[in-house]
């Protein structure tokens, strides 16, 4: 699985888009801004995207979903917390399958209660829940206290099980 990460817009966003490459079968991953660069990305690969993932539902990961609907023909995937529109709906420990690849999803709520991780192939697609180097912010409307007592990624372990946990 080869992963494309093209930062976008003007607050650090980063949109994906994760290639089976035996079959050019791709899964693009929080589409919000600079939609034309994606739509080049997707051309210059021949990548054929079958789904739209959104790892939460804020704005900054979402905003794009319909240009790219409407372009692509793919479907919407996203947890089953998220109150925006989709097509399927995901929960912890389902698997996406596109081509000959796939990506286990882990709902991981704390940033937002629909919040997930897509692990897959030595892979982690985090969204807003790990910033690099740090955590996601638990600060927001539906974030917070009884994710420190529940989230199994909040509970206290060491580095080495911590990515082990998460597939590593
Ligand atoms: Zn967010």
């Amino acid at each position: 699985m080869k992963v494309h990460q093209l930062q976008v817009g003007n607050m650090q966003n980063f949109t994906y888009i994760l290639e089976d490459e035996k079959t050019g079968e791709a899964v693009l991953v929080d589409p919000s801004w600079d939609l034309d660069a994606v739509e080049q990305l997707i051309t210059r690969n021949n990548l054929k995207i079958k789904y739209i993932v959104n790892t939460h539902h804020h704005f900054d990961h979402t905003i794009g979903n319909e240009a790219m609907t409407n372009t692509t023909g793919a479907k919407i995937i996203q947890h089953e917390a998220s109150t925006l529109k989709h097509d399927i709906i995901v929960k912890d420990g389902d698997k996406i399958r596109f081509g000959e690849s796939e990506v286990v999803v882990f709902h991981t709520p704390g940033h937002s209660k629909d919040s997930i991780c897509l692990v897959g192939d030595g892979k982690i697609l985090t969204g807003d829940t790990l910033f690099v180097g740090n955590c996601g912010r638990v600060d927001l409307p539906d974030g917070l206290g009884h994710e420190k007592e529940t989230n199994f990624v909040m509970q206290p372990r060491t580095e080495e099980a911590f990515v082990e946990l998460l597939g590593g």
